[in-house]
């Protein structure tokens, strides 16, 4: 009997998800359990096996594609939504019609009418439609006001799985029409993660909208961002979709999402914090110009992937800059990232960093983020100072029109500083492309490292230096 093999064809460095466990491998098998994220890392092994790394525990060994499945990006789409059974201002009528056929444990959210800021959740229970009045009083909704809870999102976990003080469990949502799930797209996709599997440790930053910890998550050390405020939360979400299109070994990685109490996004940890933090506590005396020229070329080389998949960065800066334990620069913070078009809102944009015709007309393109690259590089090479010294951002907007470009940072090389120049070019088209300026940078790094072909040998991803 012949015998059949679905048709794989996965590439080197496809990311998969593991669909049962498989803890008892033979000899050259991999152990994973379900849910594992695994690389591919060798393909043609024959009869749909490959060679695969977990991606935690980093071992290797062969797997049957059969077990797996890809893990596939996220479209970016403004219907996905974590509250899918939100379904705004609908009177109660309209409600009970949406709740049509009945059935157990289906329900939905609206917001209340005859109350403004209230909200109710209808439920479907023993034929009929119950109406229960969500009361929202000291920043908290509550029911029965004896469970309180800091958002909506919260609140349907907390019924999901406990019936509380109302006739059922909450086991069914009515999806608002052209919504659909977040936790249901993030799940099919691989990338929902186990809450109970991570465990947090101490808080490593503060974000614009909450706080980021270092954590573990099955013996991966990672940084989670978590976001209770369910509108923030839900804007993040475009961040994420991003993201999960990413892979480059200088953007920060994303191991995936949580949804519990809010929305938890968590990437690898990048034990040495961001860049300008790292620059100005060590100072010129630690850090040697061969080292900066690493960072500048590890976020060229990851800007030079965005590049090439036609995003758009659009808030390129060293604060947004990552180092890991190793010393490898990583770009982070994809919250502006867009497909090359046009702004909407220039009312955040981060003045000092923004070329003149994206401040002024809105154009943003990778033209615009090489100019923030030149501004980076001025502050990598400054060891961390905050550009324009001494200007407001009035002046800055004014002087830079007029041609004003800020003079080298001390003890920068001649070279580098004529790359942030070339960046700083007032027409977009004669700025260099980031493919361009990496084969620059490499060519400088080779004059300033003493042995660049061991460099090459050893791999970049070593440690580039020792601390303690
Ligand atoms: P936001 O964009 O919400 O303002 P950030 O993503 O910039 O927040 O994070 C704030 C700070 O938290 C960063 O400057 C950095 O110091 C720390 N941080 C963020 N992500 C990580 C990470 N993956 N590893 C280590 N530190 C991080």
């Amino acid at each position: 009997m012949p015998s059949y093999y679905p048709l794989f064809n996965w590439a080197t460095g496809t990311q998969c998800v593991a669909k049962n466990d498989h803890s008892k491998p033979t000899n050259n098998e991999l152990a994973y359990r379900k849910g594992d994220i695994l690389t591919i890392v060798e393909t043609g092994q024959g009869k749909g096996l490959y060679k695969a790394r977990h991606n935690t525990t980093g071992e290797e060994g062969l797997i049957a594609a059969t077990n797996l499945r890809e893990r596939k990006a996220i479209r970016i789409d403004p219907s996905l939504s974590l509250m899918p059974w939100f379904h705004g201002k609908i009177s109660g009528p309209e409600a009970v019609s949406k709740l049509r056929p009945v059935e157990d444990g289906l329900f939905l959210v609206r917001e209340s009418i005859r109350h403004p800021g209230d909200y109710v959740l209808c439920v479907s229970y023993s034929s009929q439609i119950i109406h229960y009045r969500v009361i929202y009083q000291n920043n908290k909704l509550t029911i029965d006001d004896s469970q309180y809870f800091y958002n909506l999102i919260d609140m349907i976990e907390f019924y999901s799985k406990n019936k509380g003080a109302i006739a059922t469990r909450l086991l069914k949502p009515k999806e608002k029409q052209g919504t659909k799930s977040a936790a249901f797209e993030l799940s099919r996709m691989g990338w929902l993660l186990d809450m109970s599997k991570l465990t947090l440790g101490e808080s490593i930053g503060e974000g614009e909208f909450g706080a980021v910890y270092a954590g573990d998550y099955m013996g991966q050390k990672v940084a989670v961002k978590s976001i209770k405020c369910d509108v923030t939360a839900q804007a993040f979400l475009e961040e994420t979709s991003v993201m999960t299109k990413l892979q480059h070994k200088n953007l920060v990685r994303l191991l995936g999402v949580i949804l519990h109490d809010g929305l938890h996004i968590v990437t690898e940890l990048m034990a040495k914090g961001n860049l300008v933090n790292f620059l100005r506590t060590r100072g010129r005396f630690v850090i040697t110009t061969d080292q900066l020229l690493h960072f500048a070329l590890d976020v060229c080389e990851g800007m030079e992937y965005l590049e090439s998949k036609r995003l758009v960065h659009r808030d390129l800066a060293a604060r947004n800059i990552l180092v890991s334990n190793e010393g490898v620069a990583k770009i982070s913070d994809f919250g502006l990232t867009k497909v090359d078009r046009k702004a909407s809102d220039n009312a955040k944009l981060p003045v000092k960093w923004t070329a003149p015709e994206a401040l002024k007309k809105e154009k943003f393109s990778t033209r615009s983020d090489i100019w923030s690259y030149g501004v980076l590089l001025w502050e990598t090479f400054s060891y961390g100072r905050q550009p324009y010294p001494k200007m407001s951002l009035k002046e800055v907007k004014e002087q830079v029109e007029q041609g004003y470009r800020m003079e080298a940072p001390d003890g920068c090389p001649p070279s580098v500083y004529a790359l942030m120049r070339c960046c700083w070019e007032a027409e977009p088209k004669k700025r260099p492309s980031f493919h361009k300026l990496q084969e620059k940078l490499a060519a400088e790094l080779a004059k300033h490292s003493p042995d660049p072909e061991g460099e090459k040998k050893r791999g970049r991803a070593r440690t580039r230096w020792k601390e303690g």
